[in-house]
């Protein structure tokens, strides 16, 4: 079966979960998107409004600059995958729960099982947390990691950029430097 049949099947049985703990709140389930035979995933934290209506990852504020910070980095998104740590959206956007991290991380797990990337690139501190449990995103952000056999490459949230003029011109930087880093295609 191809890694996009799996996935599709990964993604029917999961809209039928309803033991899944931010279903109920939610409008659509966020899966992910993207190209399914990439060697490169991206993980974000968790749908927003916007994500949330359309049933896509990075599609409002937070994805606009994504698509730039690509650009940057001469990649696009029909070229990577797109998740996120949990698949629904948490009320009012608060942070997911550890017990939500641990619910959806099931999914996840299997999602990054599919793919099989080389590189994981990780948007803010919780899909950061996943790989590298004990660090400060201030201090490891656009650095390159060998964990589990993945080149894990911590990124600061478009999100927290949108707030801080600082934070983005790291980021940008972060995102400029990422071509030369790793062999991304
Ligand atoms: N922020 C995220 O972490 N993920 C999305 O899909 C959208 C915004």
């Amino acid at each position: 079966m191809s890694k996009y049949s799996k996935l599709h099947k990964l993604k029917d049985k999961m809209e039928k979960d309803d033991s899944l703990p931010l279903k109920k709140g939610a409008n659509k389930l966020v899966f992910g998107s993207g190209n399914t035979e990439t060697k490169i995933l991206l993980i974000g934290e968790g749908p927003g409004r916007t994500e949330d209506l359309q049933g896509l990852p990075f599609v409002g504020q937070a994805g606009k600059l994504l698509d730039k910070l690509l650009e940057l980095a001469s990649l696009e998104r029909k070229k990577v995958f797109i998740t996120n740590i949990v698949h629904h959206r948490p009320p009012e956007n608060r942070d997911p729960l550890p017990n939500e991290i641990k619910d959806y991380g099931k999914y996840l797990d299997k999602i990054i099982e599919i793919i099989n990337p080389k590189v994981i690139i990780t948007l803010g501190r919780f899909s950061m947390a996943k790989f590298l449990p004990n660090v400060f995103i201030s201090d490891v952000h656009g650095k390159v990691f060998d964990v589990g056999g993945f080149k894990i490459i911590p990124m600061y949230h478009p999100a927290a950029s949108l707030r801080n003029g600082k934070i983005l011109t790291a980021e940008k930087q972060d995102f400029v430097n990422l071509k030369n880093m790793v062999q991304l295609t």
